[in-house]
């Protein structure tokens, strides 16, 4: 963000404001995490505030401060529309385009609110009146932590947002291994720690509260794991049966594409994910090095992300999007060998 930016911004939040605050469908640890960590700064200011969620989140992160206030727009409907409508500023966190927000999108588009992105993906839309992108950030949250810096009020950073942005950067830096976490993020971390967060704690909250069911699932995606070595690939699929045989719950899933990546000369890893609900293979990619799954999914899944980590779908059957997968990365051989 821009000095002028960041004055305006300055300026538009010294008077108390009705703020509403969003992220993208299933939110993650990133998206929870900076929404409340913006929440509980903004508070601060005693603006009128909200955040809301397009859907619910996994219950691995139910416990996070200030999480038992967040409106569920597909189940709040009324009472967020009223809430956006009413709102003078809407923050847009951790996502590129309105149409990752769901049902939410056709509110988004019309409201007149000042539209403030924060956001670490690829490509943002060109929607806000403040715009704070940076593809080689971390995590959002990292961002907000800047954006704090930005706004000179590090000192206001109490436990509750040390908490909050503690999560995100944790999440999604896979506990501060993939090739994003700087030194600033371990520095950045380590002021979050001494404001209060409990990195211990935190991360027994998201990642030790695993159901017998979620392991099994596990074993079931790893004995569905196919390896392409001469392509680099690997692949897992996850099939409705499957799930429901193991109870799946939201974010049940979640990190399980890492372990096809994990594997010793492999730098593409996908899962593939039926979701009958919504009709869709729902498709995760991850890479390592230069190969680019933002571009990869959004030259043919309809996705998009970042260059090591995106999302995807398909709206043929989960043989159909193998056999399609299948057959494009023939045309990948240079770049997937090449690394
Ligand atoms: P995941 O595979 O965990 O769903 O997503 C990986 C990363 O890509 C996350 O940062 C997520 O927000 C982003 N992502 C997932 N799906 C999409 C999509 O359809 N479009 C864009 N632009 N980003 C996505
Ligand atoms: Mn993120």
């Amino acid at each position: 963000m821009n000095t002028n930016d960041i004055n305006a911004v300055k300026a538009l939040l010294s008077t108390p404001k009705h703020i509403v605050i969003v992220c993208h469908k299933n939110p993650d640890g990133d998206a929870i995490g900076s929404t409340l960590g913006l929440y509980h700064y903004l508070k601060k200011y005693h603006h009128n505030l909200q955040v809301i969620t397009p859907n619910d989140y996994p219950e691995f992160l139910k416990w996070v401060p200030g999480e038992d206030t967040i409106y569920k727009y597909d189940v709040q409907t009324e009472i967020s529309d009223k809430t956006i409508n009413a709102a003078d500023i809407i923050f847009t966190l951790d996502f590129n385009a309105f149409h990752r927000t769901g049902q939410m999108q056709a509110i988004l588009e019309t409201t007149k609110a000042t539209k403030i992105l924060i956001d670490h993906h690829q490509e943002p839309d060109d929607y806000a009146t403040y715009t704070y992108s940076d593809v080689s950030m971390s995590s959002t949250c990292e961002m907000i932590y800047h954006f704090i810096n930005m706004l000179s009020d590090t000192d206001k950073i109490d436990t509750n947002i040390a908490t909050c942005l503690y999560l995100g950067i944790m999440t999604d830096t896979g506990s501060f291994r993939f090739a994003a976490t700087t030194s600033t993020t371990h520095r950045i971390v380590a002021e979050l720690i001494e404001k209060g967060a409990k990195n211990s704690e935190i991360h027994n909250n998201v990642y030790d509260t695993n159901s017998y069911n979620r392991l099994q699932l596990l074993g079931c995606a790893l004995t569905n794991l196919k390896i392409i070595p001469e392509l680099k690939t690997a692949y897992i699929t996850l099939t409705q049966n499957e799930l429901r045989k193991f109870d799946y719950k939201k974010g049940d899933t979640e990190g399980v594409v890492n372990y096809a990546l994990s594997l010793d000369n492999v730098i593409f890893a996908a899962i593939f994910i039926e979701d009958r609900q919504e009709g869709i293979i729902k498709i995760s990619l991850r890479s390592k090095g230069s190969f680019s799954v933002n571009e990869f999914s959004r030259a043919h899944f309809s996705g998009g992300g970042h260059n090591n980590a995106a999302g995807g779908r398909s709206e043929t059957s989960l043989p159909a999007t193998i056999e399609k997968f299948l057959s494009i990365l023939p045309q990948y051989k240079d770049a997937l060998h090449h690394e």
